[in-house]
């Protein structure tokens, strides 16, 4: 088991290659967005790259299709007036010195409340960690109803700030949500989580992961759009 790298254009495929008791070359993409590549005892690396190579834009676009965040718009500067999403509609800042830390939502607007020497920016982000957590656990108990004739188990969840994917999983039950995802709507959320479980029923993106997908969450490509387009 090695680690390989691909160019291909401007990218770059970081791959593991298996030697194994095979005859052709078989390439998994796993929702961690990790590759591997199983390759027979006697393939030289000349015929592995150029199979790579021709197998590469399918590669790509598996990697595509994992959930992927791109923040659309710059960091907040915590100024009075300013918008704050929080699942998925917007409010106005507004900030309060306090003896308290504490957020409110009141008609339309998020008030920070903070105490002098704490930003508001502190605040929020704890604030929203806690909303991040009860609202994920509550809709991922709610959703994994959905798959009671898959035997899937959901060992952990995790709540993390994650630079560049909504949500993850791995093979043994484990789901990663970026704690970024409270700001989106309700139903890209449900989204989110429903895409994580179908993977641990089908860990690929092949037809049968997509069918389920369907299945559970007819109108998925509707929230897609709107988590995509989620100004966040
Ligand atoms: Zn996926």
């Amino acid at each position: 088991m090695t680690e390989n790298k691909l160019k291909f254009g401007s990218a770059t495929i970081n791959y593991t290659l298996h030697f194994q008791e095979r005859k052709t070359l078989g390439i998994k993409v796993y929702p961690d967005c990790s590759i591997h590549v199983f390759a027979p005892i006697d393939a030289n690396s000349d015929v592995i790259h150029s199979k790579l190579r021709e197998r590469a834009p399918w590669i790509l676009r598996q990697l595509n299709e994992f959930l992927s965040y791109h923040p659309l718009t710059p960091p907040r500067k915590f100024i009075p007036g300013e918008t704050h999403l929080y699942l998925g509609k917007q409010y106005k800042l507004k900030l309060q010195v306090s003896d308290t830390n504490q957020v409110k939502l009141k008609s339309g607007e998020l008030i920070i409340l903070h105490k002098i020497d704490v930003s508001p920016k502190e605040v929020l982000n704890s604030w929203y960690k806690t909303k991040a957590t009860d609202y994920f656990t509550k809709t991922l108990n709610k959703s994994i109803d959905l798959f009671s004739k898959y035997s899937i188990e959901v060992t952990t969840l995790q709540i993390r700030k994650m630079s560049k994917r909504w949500g993850s999983c791995t093979t043994d039950g484990k789901i990663i949500l970026n704690t970024e995802l409270i700001k989106a709507p309700k139903g890209s959320i449900e989204y989110v989580i429903i895409h994580e479980l179908c993977h641990l029923v089908h860990h690929n993106h092949t037809k049968a992961f997509y069918d389920l997908q369907q299945k559970i969450i007819p109108d998925w490509k509707k929230w897609k759009e709107q988590l995509e387009r989620t100004m966040i």
